[in-house]
């Protein structure tokens, strides 16, 4: 079954200077990801790669075209619904985007304790998530403590603590060595094989796509150019 389907999504964005024209972000765009599917999403700087991401996420509506999730249209939702669509879509980002002030367990219990958990389950689930991602003992230390791999895994816990369905991965290894690259993409292939979460990444670099997505989409200049399992497309002359 589809979890997430664009259809004939376009995205235009004011111009940013008088008499410039609107930015054609995202063009006509079709896509279809498939429950428990990892789909990469591959292109240059400027591709529309992010603006997808936003729009699935619903922080930006399309200009025309539908976008459903779980077989519902998600661009005319309320407020509350659109919060409990935010708790179905976990996200993590190139630079974390930790709470520097707080600590490794409050940075993953903050989505719940927004969501309002009681505390002694945000305890249990925070040690749980803790446990997944293997920092248990850091639990009490401060995201400028550790390295960029322990971050981005803290980022990870974080972005499951509502047990989304969906994990958005906006260029999450990008400020990452090929080691913690490496260990950060298993992280996310467990993500993936053990708790059955539909992964969306996007990324400018075709190893990512190689090591860790079923199904690849090439977009250049708002369009999809081409898409397909990721073994005939990277494999193609
Ligand atoms: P990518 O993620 O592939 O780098 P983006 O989705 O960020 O691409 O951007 C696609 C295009 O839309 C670019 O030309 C970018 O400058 C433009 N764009 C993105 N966000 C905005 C915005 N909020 N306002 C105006 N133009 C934007
Ligand atoms: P901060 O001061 O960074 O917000 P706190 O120590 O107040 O961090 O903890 C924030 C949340 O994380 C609390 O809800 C707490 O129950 C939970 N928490 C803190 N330490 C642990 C731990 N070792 N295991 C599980 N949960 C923890």
């Amino acid at each position: 079954a589809s979890l997430i389907r664009l259809a004939r999504v376009t995205k235009s964005y004011p111009p940013t200077a008088k008499g410039a024209p609107r930015t054609l972000a995202v063009d006509d765009v079709s896509l279809t990801i498939a429950a428990g599917e990892v789909c990469g999403i591959i292109g240059y700087s400027g591709a529309g790669k992010s603006t997808v991401l936003r729009l699935v996420n619903a922080l930006e509506k399309p200009t025309s075209g539908t976008i459903e999730v779980d077989g519902r249209d998600i661009t005319g939702l309320r407020e509350k619904d659109l919060r409990a669509l935010r708790g179905d879509i976990g996200m993590i980002f190139q630079q974390f985007n930790l709470f520097g002030s707080r600590t490794v367990a409050g940075n993953v219990a903050y989505p719940l304790e927004v969501a309002g958990r009681p505390r002694a389950v945000i305890r249990e689930r925070v040690a749980e998530l803790l446990d997944f991602v293997g920092l248990s003992a850091k639990s009490g230390a401060y995201p400028e403590q550790l390295s960029g791999g322990q971050k981005q895994r803290v980022g990870i816990a974080r972005a499951l603590a509502t047990t989304p369905r969906i994990l958005l991965a906006d260029e999450a290894t990008s400020a990452l060595d090929p080691d913690t690259t490496q260990e950060v993409l298993d992280l996310l292939q467990r993500v993936n094989r053990e708790l059955g979460i539909t992964i969306l990444v996007i990324t400018h670099e075709m190893d990512v796509i190689r090591r860790l997505a079923d199904r690849v989409v090439v977009m250049e200049n708002g369009r999809i150019i081409e898409s397909g399992d990721v073994f005939d497309i990277l494999s193609a002359p």
